[in-house]
């Protein structure tokens, strides 16, 4: 099924653990040693968090990464809840 959803990722609290990584594979190692989204479809930058728009059947995984992270550093947020 196709989910409209964002991924909100804060780099501010984020440790480089990637256990993120594992879930899901978006989820890559920036230079400076801290996550990033790969495969972006949009986004923006804003005081170091990361929000991405995605429309997929890959919800699951984003949740999966977000329950992972030690530190809360993300967040999915679907946009079609309240239908
Ligand atoms: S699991 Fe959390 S702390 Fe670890 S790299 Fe991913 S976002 Fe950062």
């Amino acid at each position: 099924m196709t989910t409209d959803y964002q991924i909100r990722l804060d780099r501010d609290a984020c440790e480089g653990v990637f256990a993120c990584l594992v879930r899901d594979d978006r989820f890559a190692e920036a230079s400076d040693g801290l996550a990033t989204i790969g495969g972006r479809q949009g986004g923006s930058d804003e005081d170091d968090e990361l929000v991405v728009t995605f429309t997929d059947d890959r919800v699951a995984e984003a949740r999966q990464a977000a329950r992972a992270c030690p530190v809360d550093a993300i967040d999915v947020v679907t946009e079609a809840a309240d239908e």
